[in-house]
């Protein structure tokens, strides 16, 4: 580990080796789930980039995908409440097996919008994989079936999430106090 590639101090810690080890858990149901099937794995822009790129590695099997991104947070750490779309996907999901990949379910504002918007769009199905989740954060109750870590009501980053645009680079979790 190299200059400031260190963790924070803060009650949620998780190693590289634990995000690794539950993602390849995550491919295999995934690949078991969608067997015969080529699912379609949208990843949310920007933060679960590095999640989807490691996830759709681990389900090993016939699969597409397209990005999209949504705009509520700012440079801030709380929710506006207000999901906008600010990049839209590049391919119709009619009749296609859509998985939704998104870094972590907060308040559930931003899955909420997007599960909306996505189902108007003709999936033949339409699931969420979340690689954390803040239950005692909701505000909208959202199903998340492939989840990969509950944690508990910390600011968190790393792996594909965000200090204020920084430390997206990290290979693991972190938080401060
Ligand atoms: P929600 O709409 O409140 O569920 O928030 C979802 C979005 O907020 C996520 O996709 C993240 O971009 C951002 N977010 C929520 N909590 C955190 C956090 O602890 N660290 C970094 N980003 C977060």
């Amino acid at each position: 580990m190299t200059g400031r590639m260190k963790p924070g101090e803060g009650p949620v810690q998780i190693t590289e080796e634990q995000l690794q080890a539950r993602i390849q858990e995550l491919g295999a149901q995934i690949r078991r789930d969608y067997e015969g099937k080529e699912p379609h794995l949208i990843c949310v822009l920007n933060g679960a980039f590095m999640f989807h790129a490691d996830l759709v590695r681990a389900v090993d099997m016939p699969l597409s995908v397209d990005f999209l991104q949504t705009s509520s947070y700012g440079d801030a750490k709380q929710s506006s409440g207000e999901v906008r779309l600010v990049k839209d996907l590049n391919f119709p999901l009619s009749g296609r097996h859509v998985l939704l990949v998104e870094d972590i379910v907060d308040t559930g504002i931003t899955m909420h919008y997007l599960l909306q918007y996505l189902g108007g769009r003709g999936p033949a199905s339409l699931k969420v994989a979340a690689l954390l989740s803040k239950p005692s954060r909701r505000r909208i109750e959202v199903p998340v079936d492939y989840l990969g870590f509950t944690i508990p009501d910390a600011f968190v980053y790393g792996y594909g999430l965000d200090r204020s645009q920084f430390d997206r680079n990290l290979p693991f979790i972190t938080s401060q106090n």
